[in-house]
């Protein structure tokens, strides 16, 4: 990749000066105290240096950084709500970058209930997008643990997932239109909200998922859904996972377009969460080694109550689960979800743990978990699997935490090796190294060594003819 040529220099002040102009000065940081949250994400795994963090509040203002960062070589990253998993916000060490934040640009520009869209600037939170689109009784589907943070362009950018892909689909199939400033500093007004248009290249899915390399977000047109009016939770145990598949097969078909979500969830999790987290009591009378969590929604109300009681009921005759519980009012549907969304930040107090966020086909996730805790137990005796996620879209969390007595640092070093070993696996399964999470600069070498050379070569096309000084986001992706 082509690389600024200003790159081994440090940014002059003048230059600062002018970036600063294009803001204003309240709005451009300097200070280190008032740079630090832009440079830091929240784990502290990434740390980067920046001479300045860039605040506009609009699309040309946008639009004028990036012409002077075209102009100048200059390299830019932009960043939403600094939430992100694989280090795809935070500059890198050079203090060469400047970040482009768009907290400023936090407004919702109209919705139209009629055409069920809305359109927001990049800056709106996932959950201010979610609380305008009930206020106008429609829904906006996606759903993540961080939604009070993330903002809507940083969602796109990732092209994120959560809860509710099962019945909804990512980000990606939640958005009709975009509003983009390219590496040129030019503005693709794209903000349409037509649902069918086959004009040539659909050009913003080049922009969902891109992480930030290929230009600035700066609103987006979103789809809504008619909003539900109920919402079921049933919590159930299995034996085995092909035990659970088989449950996955049987709910699918019974329950059809109520299915909201199907998530899976590990003995070890659950013990985490009862020892560590705001639940104490088992879900269940007994213990079973693998659960599942599912979710029905209606947008008429009284319809599912009983319908998933019968569900679970025959699903119990035939031998798809063992037990099973409904929750009977919002309180307990609250307390089934924590078993669930408690299940990564209850691994914590239990030393270190190696993450993986991987997918492969729903039918091959037994096999890949069994051949995966296997291949964990070979290289690292004692090592305790907490596979956990998004079963009905073959996501998998596949974590692990380490041996009960081991040293937490001699565990850590062992991340690659055994990383490497999980993303070998999950290529014979025919699966992807990254399902929700994106690349970043975490899965970055992972990912030229991974993927074809031929998907490489297209990407590192399109990225070229796009963004020829490699301003955008560079060191994120290749
Ligand atoms: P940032 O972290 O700021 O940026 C992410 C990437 O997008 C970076 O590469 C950045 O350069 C780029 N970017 C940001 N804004 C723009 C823009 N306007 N234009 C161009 N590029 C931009 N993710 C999931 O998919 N599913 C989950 O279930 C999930 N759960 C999470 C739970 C927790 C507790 C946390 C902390 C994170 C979770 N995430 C999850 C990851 C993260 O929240 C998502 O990736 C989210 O979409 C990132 O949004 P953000 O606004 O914070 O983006
Ligand atoms: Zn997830």
């Amino acid at each position: 990749m082509t690389k600024p040529e200003n790159q081994n220099q440090s940014l002059d002040g003048e230059l600062l000066a002018q970036f600063v102009s294009l803001v204003g000065e309240p709005y451009a940081l300097f200070q280190e105290e008032d740079k630090r949250k832009f440079l830091v994400e929240w784990r502290d795994k990434y740390v980067g240096s920046s001479p300045l963090v860039l605040l506009p509040g609009s699309v040309e203002e946008v639009s004028a950084i990036v012409k002077l960062a075209a102009e100048t070589k200059t390299a830019l990253v932009p960043q939403g709500g600094n939430t992100g998993l694989v280090g795809g916000q935070i500059p890198d060490h050079q203090n060469r970058q400047i970040v482009v934040s768009l907290n400023r640009m936090n407004k919702v520009r109209s919705i139209s209930p009629l055409s069920n869209s809305m359109v927001v600037d990049a800056g709106v939170t996932l959950l201010e997008a979610q609380q305008e689109a009930l206020s106008n009784d429609r829904l906006f589907p996606l759903s993540l643990a961080s939604e009070g943070s993330c903002q809507i362009g940083g969602n796109i950018s990732s092209n994120a997932g959560g809860i509710q892909v099962l019945k909804y689909g990512m980000m990606r199939d939640l958005v009709l239109g975009l509003e983009v400033v390219l590496p040129s500093g030019e503005i693709w007004h794209g903000l349409t909200d037509l649902r069918k248009d086959n004009t040539g290249y659909d050009l913003k899915h080049l922009f969902m998922g891109a992480e930030g390399t290929l230009g600035i977000i700066t609103a987006a047109t979103l789809k809504l859904f008619p909003k539900p009016l109920e919402r079921q939770v049933g919590f159930v145990g299995c034996t085995s996972l092909e035990q659970l598949s088989e449950f996955f097969n049987f709910v699918s078909g019974e329950t059809g377009s109520f299915l909201s979500a199907f998530e899976m969830i590990c003995r070890t999790g659950v013990e985490f969460v009862l020892k560590h987290g705001s639940q104490s009591q088992e879900p269940l009378d007994a213990v079973f080694p693998w659960y599942g969590l599912i979710e029905l929604e209606s947008t008429k109300e009284g319809l599912l109550g009983g319908f998933l009681e019968d569900v679970l009921g025959r699903a119990l005759e035939r031998g798809f689960i063992e037990d099973g519980v409904i929750s009977s009012s919002e309180a307990q549907r609250k307390n089934l979800w924590a078993l669930r969304e408690e299940m990564s930040e209850m691994q914590k107090p239990e030393g270190g743990s190696i993450k993986h966020d991987v997918s492969v086909p729903v039918a091959a996730i037994p096999q890949f978990i069994k051949q995966g805790n296997e291949l964990v137990e070979r290289m690292i005796p004692g090592a305790r699997p907490v596979p956990f996620g998004h079963f009905g879209d073959g996501n998998i969390h596949y974590n692990i935490s380490q041996p009960v007595d081991m040293d937490k640092q001699a565990f850590l070093e062992q991340w690659e090796p055994l990383s490497n070993a999980v993303y070998d696996l999950v290529l014979e399964f025919g699966g992807s190294i990254s399902a929700e999470h994106g690349i970043g600069v975490m899965k970055r070498d992972l990912l030229a060594e991974k993927k074809s050379s031929v998907e490489m070569n297209l990407m590192r096309t399109i990225k070229q003819s796009l963004d020829p000084d490699n301003i955008m986001n560079p060191g994120k992706v290749f």
